[in-house]
This record gives structure tokens, sequence and C-alpha cells, in this order.
């Protein structure tokens, strides 16, 4: 991992002595307000301090909260998702491998000819697994993890976007490699031009594209990666800077059966057969990664419910009397939980992979 230096030492105000290029803004910055920061942002600050003990120079002119808010909120020390906890999408899985996270692994070996794409975006409908794939490449090539949502851009920091932006690509460049997930990505890089599109949204969109050109032409290792589900809205200039556009549909039956299987034996309670479980493949055609949790989750009630119906209270109820989870408890589960992405627009994104998506 990063060393973190010095995260129990004293604040050292980034105050540069010799007087060099930026040293004038960074007191100014940094050193003025330093007794009115507090220890969180103390120690956010400390943790992205050069071995000389220095601020570094992309973050000198940055507010300390607004580094603070990227290192704690948008910054995931622990994404915690294995190539493993992912059903199916080999076929997605085996381009990022090449196109990512050998790389982010080797930059020596993918420069020149080999040198990568810095941008990826992943479409299809919601609940497919394109955040639990930004998260396992983060962990499998030993990168740090950014996760920020384009609508908070827009609606949570108003005003404020573009300083944000330029704390977010400036803290991921002290903590490389990186990869940065723009979820609904859309929202930052629609090509709509509503009348709701103000000069500050305008502006935020700029500044990002920027941002991304910035880290395009140099040698940074970092990544991009944005998610959307209305692919249909970005723009030309978005397709450019998003080299590889990978379509991550609904999961196959197989993937199903393997979501089924995996959320259940986590808690000791898969007895299945073989039988039942194609039997509830065939029955949730058309559901999303995150349809088959909640369905799980509503199934695993039924042995529950059907205990307590018996007269045990809850508080006495033991693990003995609930039998194991059944078919039955799917069916009625699935009168609960409905799929939530519609065949019209899976027709739309098959559309869009057909004219703009990577097939390799
Ligand atoms: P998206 O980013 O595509 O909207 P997520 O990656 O956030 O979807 O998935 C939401 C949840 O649904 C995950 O936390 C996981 O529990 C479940 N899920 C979705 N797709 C898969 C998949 N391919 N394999 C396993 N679980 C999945």
């Amino acid at each position: 991992g990063f060393s973190r230096r010095g995260i129990r030492s004293n604040f050292v105000p980034p105050i540069r002595s010799n007087g060099s290029n930026g040293g004038h803004t960074t007191s100014r910055s940094l050193g003025k307000c330093d007794d009115a920061l507090d220890d969180t942002t103390k120690r956010c600050l400390e943790m992205l301090y050069g071995p000389d003990g220095e601020l570094p120079e992309k973050l000198r002119n940055l507010e300390p909260r607004l580094i603070e808010h990227v290192s704690n909120e948008i910054m995931d020390r622990d994404p915690n998702v294995r190539w493993d906890d992912i059903a199916g999408l080999e076929h997605a899985k085996k381009c990022v491998t090449e196109m990512v996270i050998w790389p982010l692994l080797r930059p020596d070996i993918f420069k020149g000819c080999r040198s990568p794409g810095r941008g990826l975006l992943l479409f299809g409908p919601p609940g497919t697994g394109k955040t639990m794939i930004g998260k396992a490449i983060a962990g499998e090539a030993k990168a740090t993890f950014f996760y920020i949502s384009a609508s908070s851009l827009t609606s949570k920091w108003i005003g404020e976007g573009e300083k944000l932006v330029r704390a977010l690509f400036g803290v991921a460049s002290c903590r490389q490699p990186a990869v940065i997930f723009v979820d609904e990505i859309d929202s930052l890089l629609s090509q709509r031009k509503s009348e709701g599109e103000h000069e500050s949204s305008r502006r935020l969109k700029t500044q990002f594209l920027i941002e991304m050109e910035g880290f395009d032409s140099g040698n940074e290792q970092i990544l991009l990666i944005g998610a959307t589900n209305r692919p249909q809205e970005l723009d030309e200039a978005a397709r450019r800077r998003l080299t590889k556009r990978l379509y991550i549909p609904l999961p196959s039956s197989e993937a199903r059966a393997w979501i089924i299987r995996n959320l259940l034996e986590k808690d000791g309670l898969f007895k299945l057969s073989k039988e039942d479980t194609d039997a509830i493949c065939k029955l949730t055609e058309g559901y999303s990664g995150s349809d088959m949790k909640n369905l799980v989750k509503d199934a695993s009630m039924g042995p529950l419910r059907e205990a307590l119906k018996q007269g045990i209270q809850i508080t006495n109820l033991k693990k003995e009397d609930m039998r194991s989870v059944t078919l039955q408890d799917f069916e009625s589960a699935l009168q609960e939980v409905r799929p939530s992405v519609s065949l019209n627009e899976l027709g739309t994104y098959e559309e869009w992979n057909k004219q703009f998506g990577s097939l390799s």
C-alpha cells in the first residue's frame, strides 16, 4: 500500500522555504488557515505529502476541505471486490484485464504502441455489476479507487463541482496508480443542450474534459471509468475520450444461478437441487444482478416468516427451527420482486453497442 507518512506526527505547514515557483501561493492558501483546519483535514493533507515533506504541486492551490472530502468520501481505501465475486461477464473481465489491469501493473511494457487508453466506458442496464467491475479493477491492479456519482457534482456541489473535480484529479494523481470511477457519467458529459444547461454545468464539463486530457497525454497511471445506463446521451467528445466501451448486459441464466448459490451459501442456506435452481433461472429471465440479490433476500425470509407464523416468538426462535430456502420461497418472492429493466430498454443498449461498443 501507500505509506502514510507521519500520520501521528505534528502537522507541518506546507510553506516552501526556497521561494521557487508555486511557493508563494502555497503559504497563502494553506499556511494562513493552518490553525483553522481540524484534525481530520490535517491528517488527510499529511498523507498526501511527498517524500520532501511538501504538498505536491497539483494540490497546492486547492482548498483543504475539498482535498479532505476527496480523501474521506470519494477515495475508497478498501474496495473489497474480487473478480470472483462477479457472476458471468467473462468477456468484459477478459477485456478489462488486458486493457486496464496489465497496463496498470506493468506500465513499463504498456507504452508506445501498447500504451493503453485512459478512458473506459461501462454501459448497460442498472444493477448489472458495473460498479463491482470498477472496484475489482482497483483491487486487482492494486490501485486506489475513487468513486463519485456525477449527478452529485451537479446537485450537491452546486457551483463547486469544478473545484471538486480538480481536487479529485489532483488527489488521484498523488495516489497512483489510481482508478476514478464516475457513475452516471451521462449527467456530466451529456449532449443535451437543454435550457437547463447552465453556464456552470458547461464549465464543469469543460473542466472534466481538460483533466482527462491532462492525464491522457502524460505518463500518469490513472484510469477513468465512466458508467452509464444512458449511453445514447453521451456526446461525441465524451465518446472520443472513453476509447473503450464495454457493454455490461443482464446476467445469463448461468450467472443468475451462480448469484443465487453464492449468496445463499455465504449464509449456509443453500440446499436447492439442480432442478429447482434451473426452474428459478427460467423464471428470472430479464432479472438484473441486483434484482437477483433482492429476490434472494426476499426468498430467504420465507422460512423465517413461516416459523413465526407457527407462533414462535422471534426472541425464542432457534436457527434449527427454520427450514431451508425452497423453490416455493422463490416463487412467492417472484411476486414481490419484479425485473427492473424492460425489454424495450435492452433494445436501446444493443443498438448503441452495435454502433459504438468495443467488440474486444
Ligand atoms: P451497476 O453499477 O451496474 O448499476 P452494481 O455493480 O452496483 O450495478 O451492482 C449492484 C449490486 O447487484 C451488487 O452489489 C451485487 O450485489 C449485485 N450484482 C449486480 N451484478 C452482479 C454480478 N454480475 N455478479 C454478482 N452480483 C451482482
